[in-house]
């Protein structure tokens, strides 16, 4: 063995092969020190100094680097945060009492997903661990390759809360839906099990966004995995957590829990219900419409500033700004359970003063869910317990105005369920009887219980205070005794209590005193008095201080026993916290309850974009969305760039979600038919990462929104065909229109922002389309934008008008506007050159419209043949777009792009 492998090292090694993929923080007095790979690693992600130390097996010297023990908070949070595991190895025993080498083992592996410390994330959102199950399953019947279904079960876990999801799904979308989930949840960490890894398409998609293991439970199928939860949960059967049948549900829910556990090193007691949901149940907002809307992060810097989450959030309390977020993130189908939130919110918007109240209330509620997380996991301080008990406190004034002064059925339901936990009273008075108000961070050096809460505690703490005294009174006897005036009693660490007299009256030392250290102009005696004295002062603060911990340990397994009380309280207080938020929301901003129908209509009078209003107060032009299923299904939206046609679109968009999720919205009245997924398409957002064009990316999106939309849809797309020719631009655009006009026997409703005047023609073909565009008006050379939405068509681009705004030079500008004017020449001649050879003339208005289209394929200005057009269109006809995958869609459009 050579020199560096002490005792120390060698556990530092048993701990590295325990945990080969983690970084090791092991535990050396006030240090977590990390040695070899780990070390330089470390140092380098850390930017903190490399050294080296010893030797190590090969007889090289050892690098390593450390952080001081209190700094973890800090650093810990930046290796995790990029995707490293890290095991805490700590010391088990306490040094001073360690005989030979301090004992030491891995206490916990911190992961992304399995994080608790609540350095590592924010209050306001979850910190979910993903878990996927699933397998290829052939359709019944005709088991062809395109018709392969996967079932999906994937679930989500947070154990900072002890929220525990699963669901369960089977389609041939199934990735896509996964994908969905992923985007809405946003998982810290993402578990797969071989099988699932493997699939390097499915892994490499979800490693995009977020940290991807793979992790396979020590099970032998869903049957036992069925049966650990059961054992977990202590129940007989998962039927009422609404997963006994849902084997991948199940298996994924399993693997997570093991996963957790097995990072965590305990039995997670308070994650004691697992939730089943269906997203039948919500309005589905997939990754890339969750982007464009902006709904919880911005397109910017994917931070929540500017998103619509963060512009109505002004709640209260950690629960209240994650259930808001989650609101948004799944807004509701049900007319019923979304008027049941309607009708709360109507409620506290009429009382302010109630609404005051709870409100201040809700201001002292703290973290509850992951304070409760943080007792039954065993890593609270005292501080924690007096925040619960301020938040508990802060619960009985709320739910008593609740319960005298609300008639909604929501609001009496938060009432009776606060009310229904009337033991929380008592765990709020037992932390006041037994903890001080202020007590300190660490729970093992005393000082945490009040006076007068445990006699056995009092007398210690007497013994120990009295010390002081008794040591006076004993010094005063000795020094009578001895007659050395000089003569002291101290007390050291190692040494412990002494007498000490200086050289000087060496002489003079009583005969029972008995030598106990020599120094250079003193010595140090102990007498067998003090000696048995130091002992009890010693075990008594010794005594008190386990003695405190022990009763703190005690008031935590009470608290630990009513966790679930706890954190369906917490949750329900979430839900008070975003109802009282949308209802002064919907006061300070001008918002009106939405009615919600079942029907197709969309119809907002005065609508406003709840995010850009903000950002321009007072000038905010408000507009009209008339949507249905008979003459308005298609809304054809022109107007030069900087109109405003996004935030039109985007605000109806907004307006419907924050209406399906239970808030008021910015109009004078709106009234929503359901919509069950909102698609978009808008902007050009290049994934040059991923190593798709942007027009690759465009029409991916695309196919998926054809494929995918229903009835109740809404369709939101902006500039679709922009990112190749005009030609091939225009042809997309138009067959687009048309396939989504036909779609069905009614049609998807859809929002179409184009610069394809052309398109404006179809109006008059198709019956449920409709032209609409943002008017602007010219003074002199320049542009005014009213942004006012308006029946009909524009016939101008007003390009030029936009550059000259942005500052291109004049120079450039006049030159364009000759060239313009030059092109509009030609364009008329060869409209009127059509009609005297006797082809079928543009009407008016359709000719006014295609001006602008350089290369327009029905101007004539460069005409492409009919025939091929026409057997463009034909083949376009005999697509089954639904059953096409976006790649099938993407390469018969190069196909058709050939044809022209
Ligand atoms: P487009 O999509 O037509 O290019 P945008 O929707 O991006 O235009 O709008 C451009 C800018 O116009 C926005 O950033 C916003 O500041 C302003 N704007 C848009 N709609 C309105 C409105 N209804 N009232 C006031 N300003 C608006």
């Amino acid at each position: 063995m050579t020199e560096m492998m002490t005792p120390a090292m060698r556990q530092y090694y048993e701990a590295k092969q325990a945990y080969p993929d983690a970084l090791i923080f092991f535990r050396m007095g006030d240090f977590y020190e990390s040695f070899g790979e780990d070390a330089k690693t470390i140092a380098k992600e850390l930017e903190i100094t490399l050294t080296a130390r010893g030797k190590d097996k090969t007889g090289e010297k050892m690098p390593l680097a450390g952080i001081p023990y209190h700094a973890i908070d800090t650093y810990l949070p930046r290796l995790i945060n990029k995707g490293y595991k890290v095991a805490i190895c700590e010391q088990l025993e306490d040094p001073k009492q360690a005989k030979g080498v301090v004992k030491r083992g891995v206490v916990r592996v911190v992961t992304p997903g399995t994080a608790i410390d609540s350095s590592m994330f924010s209050d306001a959102s979850n910190n979910y661990l993903m878990a996927v199950a699933g397998k290829e399953v052939g359709k019944s019947g005709k088991n062809t390759e395109k018709e392969k279904e996967i079932e999906i079960g994937v679930s989500f876990l947070d154990i900072s809360t002890g929220e525990f999801l699963t669901t369960q799904f089977r389609d041939s979308e199934s990735f896509e839906k996964l994908l969905s989930e992923l985007a809405r949840m946003h998982p810290a960490e993402c578990i797969l099990p071989p099988s699932l890894y493997k699939n390097t398409d499915l892994a490499s998609r979800l490693k995009d966004q977020t940290i991807v293991q793979e992790f396979a439970p020590e099970i032998s199928g869903t049957g036992e995995a069925g049966e650990k939860l059961k054992t977990h949960f202590k129940v007989a059967t998962l039927e009422g957590m609404g997963c006994e049948k849902l084997d991948f549900a199940v298996y994924s829910a399993w693997a997570a829990l093991e996963y957790a556990q097995t990072t965590q090193l305990r039995d997670l007691t308070h994650i004691n219900t697992l939730r089943t949901y269906s997203n039948s149940e919500f309005m589905i907002l997939d990754s890339v419409t969750l982007h464009n809307l902006e709904i919880v992060r911005n397109v910017r810097d994917d931070g929540d500033e500017n998103s619509l989450y963060r512009s109505l959030n002004c709640t209260k309390t950690p629960m209240g700004s994650r259930t808001l977020k989650k609101w948004f993130l799944k807004p509701l189908l049900s007319v019923e359970k979304i008027n049941l939130r309607l009708d709360a919110v109507e409620e506290l918007a009429a009382t302010p003063l109630l609404r005051y109240d709870i409100r201040n209330w809700l201001s002292e509620v703290r973290d509850i869910e992951r304070l409760v997380g943080r007792v039954v996991y065993g890593n609270s301080s005292a501080r924690d317990l007096i925040a619960l008990k301020r938040s508990l406190d802060a619960l009985p004034p709320v739910r008593d105005s609740l319960m005298e002064k609300i008639g909604s059925g929501l609001l009496k339901e938060i009432a009776e369920r606060l009310a229904a936990f009337s033991e929380l009273e008592n765990l709020a008075e037992m932390i006041e009887k037994a903890i001080v108000d202020e007590p300190p961070v660490s729970v093992r050096e005393g000082g945490m219980i009040k006076p007068g809460y445990n006699a056995e505690l009092d007398e210690l703490r007497d013994i120990a205070s009295n010390s002081k005294r008794w040591i006076a009174t004993f010094q005063q006897k000795e020094k009578e005794k001895s007659g050395i005036k000089s003569l002291k009693v101290g007390y050291n660490k190692v040494f412990g209590y002494y007498i000490e007299i200086t050289n000087a009256n060496s002489n003079q030392v009583p005969e029972d005193y008995i030598r106990k250290q020599t120094l250079a102009n003193a010595e140090r005696f102990f007498t067998p008095e003090l000696k048995e004295k130091e002992s009890l002062i010693l075990t008594a603060n010794d005594k008190a201080k386990a003695l405190e911990y022990e009763i703190f340990m005690k008031i935590t397994q009470t608290l630990s026993a009513h966790s679930r009380e706890l954190q369906e309280t917490a949750e329900w207080i979430g839900v008070l916290d975003v109802l009282t938020d949308l209802a002064e929301v919907a006061e300070n901003n001008n918002y009106i309850r939405p009615q919600l129908t079942d029907n197709c209509k969309i119809l907002i009078r005065d609508g406003r974009h709840p995010v850009v209003e903000n950002t321009l107060p007072g000038g905010f032009v408000p507009n009209d969305t008339e949507m249905d299923c008979k003459e308005n299904q298609f809304l054809l939206v022109t107007g030069p760039n900087m109109a405003g046609k996004s935030t039109y679109m985007r605000q109806t968009a907004l307006i419907a979600i924050m209406a399906q999720a239970g808030s008021f919205v910015p109009a004078s009245h709106a009234s929503i038919g359901i919509i069950d997924q909102v698609f978009t398409r808008i902007g050009a957002f290049d994934d040059l990462a991923s190593g798709q064009s942007t027009f690759m990316v465009e029409m991916v999106e695309l196919a998926n929104i054809l494929n995918n939309t229903t009835p109740r849809s809404l369709v939101l797309l902006d500039e679709i065909g922009r990112g190749t020719s005009t030609y091939d631009g225009y042809s997309i655009a138009k067959s687009v229109v048309e396939f989504l006009h036909n779609r069905g026997k009614v049609g998807v409703r859809a929002l179409f922002a184009t610069h394809y005047h052309q398109l404006t023609a179809l109006e008059e073909k198709l019956k449920r389309v409709k032209n609409y565009h943002i008017a602007v008006k010219e003074e002199g050379h320049e542009l005014v934008f009213l942004r006012k939405i308006v029946p009909g068509a524009t016939d101008r681009s007003y390009g030029i008008h936009v550059a000259r705004l942005a500052g291109v030079p004049e120079k450039v500008i006049d030159r364009a506007n000759e060239i313009l004017k030059e092109l509009e020449k030609e364009n008329m001649l060869e409209d009127a050159e059509d009609s005297e050879n006797g082809k079928k003339r543009k009407s008016k208005a359709t000719a006014r419209y295609t001006q602008m289209m350089l290369f327009d394929p029905g101007s004539g200005a460069n005409p492409a043949p009919a025939s091929r057009s026409d057997s463009v269109e034909a083949a376009l006809r005999k697509l089954n777009v639904e059953k096409m995958t976006p790649i099938e869609a993407l390469n018969k459009l190069h196909e058709l792009k050939r044809l022209l």
